[in-house]
Formats: structure tokens, sequence, C-alpha cells
């Protein structure tokens, strides 16, 4: 209770600290570009654009907007979700829509709406039926006198595709500035490649054998044939790119495979492990994250067998730092938690009912291995080789096949919210 309290009041202080950072540059910024505004409108007010005309025509399966400019203008759309909309932004625009003109909701659309939404900015909204692209636009001279006519053709899309494109937009809508950042760091990574980077561990390795299964052979083997079919279900999404800390039967160090998911900017670090205990009656997968402490005897067991890890290929175990010294690391480390937890809490609940899991599945324990301040980590023991019916389910491919699709759906349901977040 009290590590809740403390981490909740921290999480808090940290959100105030952002918003007020957020607030004190948004006066800094209405400052300078308030003024910029108005002096450029004092010497060139007749450069202000005049939509004259507006039309919406189709049926369910393709609708067309219409508009008609009296200047060539420059235009940038995006797509919003909740309720789903399309949006065309425009420069300072003058909406002269005729009262009998043709405002009539037609085929995907659901709303038409149009103004000014800050100094010299302009938006038209289109509230949409369902998840829609834009399958066809054109902007073309019309008529006499320099007008030109936009025209935009949208069609039904699935949610699936609609997210993926809201959020490959969004990057890109974030850095023109439009949009306040709003600091999280899914967003900033994806900046350099444009991907959201989750990287999968898959426990032990050559010299490492890790556990033994009676049958199913070493756990190294188990973990990489897991991890290259989550890989695979994962890289299904085109905004995800995943990278596994090894490919092969070869050892890797617990502290390279934590540098690994730093080095590459990992938004998600994935541990994957199927050990044995002594109770062989125990089975069922477990979800952990990073605690010093650990949530219990069987949890601290572990932890203490997995962080031997190194010492089975002959290196020293790591030190652990546990001074610190500097405030925005552990900061960083408090944001890190809350965020594994949310990942550890989605996979439990995407699990639960559909594959066995242990009593009180979540749990927490000293792992090295989750040790990056800043990339969300946690482990998964997918079941124990000590036990039959687990040592049969966990060599199956079917099975984990059916494990690996429900957390890559546990790891969509923890990205969406993040890419909704940062989106309005
Ligand atoms: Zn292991």
């Amino acid at each position: 209770m009290h590590w809740r309290a403390q981490n909740i009041f921290f999480y808090v202080l940290l959100r105030l600290w952002a918003v007020a950072l957020l607030s004190i540059f948004l006066v800094f910024q209405s400052l300078v570009y308030g003024h910029a505004e108005t002096g450029q409108q004092s010497t060139s007010s007749s450069n202000i654009i005049i939509a004259f005309a507006a039309l919406i025509a189709g049926d369910d399966n393709r609708t067309r907007l219409v508009v008609d400019f009296d200047q060539k203008i420059g235009y940038k759309t995006l797509f919003l979700e909740n309720p789903n909309r399309l949006i065309i932004d425009l420069p300072d625009t003058v909406f002269n829509f005729g009262k009998d003109q043709q405002k009539a909701l037609y085929g995907l659309v659901a709303g038409f709406r149009y103004g000014a939404i800050a100094p010299g900015r302009s938006r038209i909204v289109l509230l949409t039926k369902s998840p829609t692209r834009i399958d066809k636009s054109s902007l073309e001279p019309h008529g006499d006198n320099g007008h030109h006519r936009l025209k935009l053709d949208i069609v039904k899309t699935d949610v699936e595709s609609y997210r993926n494109a809201i959020f490959l937009q969004s990057g890109d809508f974030g850095k023109s500035g439009n949009v306040a950042y709003k600091g999280d760091r899914i967003r900033r990574s994806r900046d350099a490649n444009n991907k959201i980077t989750i990287v999968i561990d898959p426990g032990h390795g050559g010299i490492d054998g890790g556990a033994e299964g009676k049958k199913a052979g070493a756990e190294k083997i188990i973990t990489l044939d897991f991890a290259v079919k989550l890989k695979h279900e994962l890289e299904k999404s085109n905004i995800l790119r995943v990278l596994l800390t090894r490919n092969e039967d070869t050892f890797v160090s617990l502290s390279e495979r934590v540098s690994f998911a730093q080095r590459n900017q990992a938004d998600l670090m994935i541990s994957l492990h199927a050990d044995t205990l002594r109770q062989k009656q125990i089975r069922g997968a477990t979800i952990y994250t990073l605690s010093k402490k650990g949530s219990d005897k069987l949890a601290d067991y572990l932890a203490n067998k997995e962080n031997r890890s190194d010492l089975v290929a002959g290196l020293a175990i790591p030190e652990e730092n546990t001074e610190v010294t500097d405030i925005l690391i552990e900061l960083t480390r408090r944001e890190t938690k809350s965020f594994s937890l949310q990942i550890a809490r989605n996979v439990v609940s995407q699990l639960k009912g559909r594959i066995k899991l242990i009593k009180n599945p979540l749990r927490a324990a000293n792992f090295h291995v989750l040790r990056a301040p800043e990339v969300p980590s946690i482990l998964i023991e997918l079941g124990y080789l000590s036990n039959a019916t687990d040592e049969i389910q966990l060599s199956s491919a079917k099975w984990q096949q059916t494990t690996a699709e429900h957390i890559k759906s546990a790891i969509m349901n923890y990205l969406r919210p993040k890419i909704a977040r940062g989106q309005n």
C-alpha cells in the first residue's frame, strides 16, 4: 500500500511538472506567434482564402467531398478516432457556403463542420460513420479567376488499418508544430524509424541451456521457438519493428540483453522463459515485472535462478547500482515501472481463460534482465518444464502459436491508448 501511494504521488508530481512546462511553452508560443500573426494580417489580409462552395455526394461505398476555393490552397488531411473524423487543415479561410448549397450528409459522412481553429488556421471536419481512408484526392484549377476545386474520395477501411494510418501520420503531424507533444516516449523513439520497437528476449542460449524438460528438451530451445513465432505475429502489424536479442543458439549475457534493448531504443522488452520448480504440481504462465523485493518466495527463487545465467557461462554477476544519483533517471524509472505494469496486466487479462495461468499470475521480482530504467520490460514464464502437462504444451507448436497470438493482442491493447493519447 505504501509503495503504491508513493508511486502514485511521484507519478502525479511528474505529470504536474509536465503540464507546467507545457503551459509555459504554450504561453510563450502564443506571445511570439500571436504578434507575428497580427503583423502579418495588417499587411496582407487580402491573402485570406475564400471557400465558396461545398458538396458531399455518393453512398456508403464511396463518398466524395468537393470544396471550391477562390485560389490555390495548401491543405493537409489527417484522421482521428473516437469519433472517427477526417480533418482537412487549411490556412486562414473564410467559409462562404451559401444556405442553399449542399451541406446535406451523404454516404459515409455523418457530420460536416468548418471554421477557424487558431489565428491563421482553419479546418474542415468530416465526421464519418466508420473508419475510412482517402482513395483519391485532387486539387485542380476550376473555371476562371484562379479558382481551385478540391476533391476527396473516401472509402471504408477496417479498424486495424485505420489505427495504423492514424499512428503513422501522427509523428509527422506532431513535428509540424500543430500538435503539442505530450512527452510520450513511445512517440519520441518512433521519430527515428517511424515504428514502435519491440525487443523479444528468448531466455538462455548456447552454453546456458536453462531448465531441462524430460522430453521437451532445453528451455533455450523453447524460448527461441516461441520468440520466433511471437516476432512473426507482431510483424503482421506494420507499425512494429521487432528485434530478438538472439536469433540462434548462442549465449548472450544478461547485461548485453539489457543494453541491446537500450541501444535499439526499445519501447517494450519481453523476456521469455520456461523454468522448472521443485513443486512439480505447479503449472501455468506467470507474468513478472521488476521489483527489488519479490512479490513472494517463488518469485524471488526464480529471479535468483535466472540471474545466475551469467554465472553458468563463467561471467560475474553485474553489480547492482542502488545509488540514485539522478532524479530524472529515477523519474524515468518510475514511469517505466508503471508502463511495465500496464503491459503485464494486459497480458494477464488477455491470457486469462485462454491458457493456463498460475495462481496470482501477476508477480514481481528482481530479474536483472528487466533493469533498463527507460525500457518498459516484462518477463513471461510461459509455464514449467517440471510439470508434465505444461511440458507437453510448451513444446507444442500449436500451443506456442495460439499463445503468441494472445500476447500480440495484449501488446496492441497496451499500445493503442498511448497512440491515441498523443493524437489530439
Ligand atoms: Zn529461464
